[in-house]
C-alpha cells in the first residue's frame, strides 16, 4: 500500500513533504468518498489520506483507492512510521491493524473523560496495547519495538530464521504514539463534541 495525504481536496502532501495539486479524477473521487476511514470506520476529520490498495499510486482505478484516517495511513509506511517516531511495534496477532487504530483512538479520546467508566476502559485498552509491545520486546529484545530497528534485525537473521520472521510478521502490528498525533487528537475531540 502507498498513500497521499490530502489536507485539502485540491492539494496533497507526498511522502517527501512536497505539496502537489490533486489530479482532477482523484479530486472527484475524494469529493464522493466523504470523511469516514475505509479501514476503521471512524470519521477522518481534516486528517485524511488516499491509500492505494495495491501500492501503485499510478493505479487510480476507484477499486484501488481507499480513504484512510491518519492512523490507518501509517500501515502503508511502517518503517517510515518508526523512523519518524509515530509508532512502536507490538506482537498482537489477535488484533487487526485497523482494530488497534480504533482502540488507540478511543483510548486517547476517552483518557481525560470525566466519566470514571470510560476512563477505566481507556486505561484497559492502553494496557492491552502495552502488553503487545512488551511481548515483542520479550521475543526480540527491547530495540525491536522500533520498526526500523526491527527491519534491520530481521535482515540480519540467518536463512534458517526466515520462517520464524515470516510468522512474526503475521502478528506484528503498529501501535501509534499519542505524542505524535496531538493535533489529530485535538481535531477528533472537536469533531466528537460537535456530533454530541
Ligand atoms: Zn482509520
Amino acid at each position: 500500500m502507498t498513500h497521499l495525504t490530502t489536507p485539502t481536496l485540491t492539494h496533497y502532501r507526498g511522502v517527501l513533504g512536497l505539496t502537489r495539486p490533486v489530479p482532477a479524477p482523484l479530486r472527484r473521487w475524494l469529493e464522493e468518498a466523504g470523511e469516514v476511514c475505509a479501514f476503521c470506520g471512524e470519521p477522518t476529520g481534516p486528517h485524511r489520506g488516499v491509500v492505494f490498495r495495491d501500492g501503485n499510486a499510478r493505479n487510480r482505478d476507484a477499486h484501488n483507492l481507499a480513504l484512510a484516517c491518519a492512523l490507518c495511513r501509517l500501515a502503508a509506511h511502517p518503517v517510515a512510521a518508526g523512523v519518524m517516531g509515530l509508532a512502536r511495534l507490538a506482537w498482537l496477532p489477535e488484533l487487526q491493524q485497523w482494530q488497534i487504530n480504533l482502540l488507540a483512538r478511543r483510548a486517547w479520546l476517552d483518557a481525560d473523560h470525566p466519566q470514571p467508566g470510560r476512563r477505566r476502559l481507556a486505561e484497559e485498552l492502553s494496557a492491552r496495547l502495552e502488553r503487545g509491545v512488551a511481548r515483542l520486546a520479550l521475543r526480540y529484545g527491547e530495540a525491536a519495538i522500533y520498526p526500523a530497528i526491527f527491519a534491520d534485525l530481521a535482515a540480519a537473521e540467518s536463512e534458517a530464521a526466515c520462517d520464524e520472521i515470516e510468522r512474526a510478521l503475521d502478528g506484528l502490528r503498529l501501535v501509534p504514539l499519542a505524542s505524535a498525533f496531538r493535533r489529530e487528537i485535538e481535531d477528533w475531540r472537536r469533531l466528537e463534541a460537535g456530533r454530541a
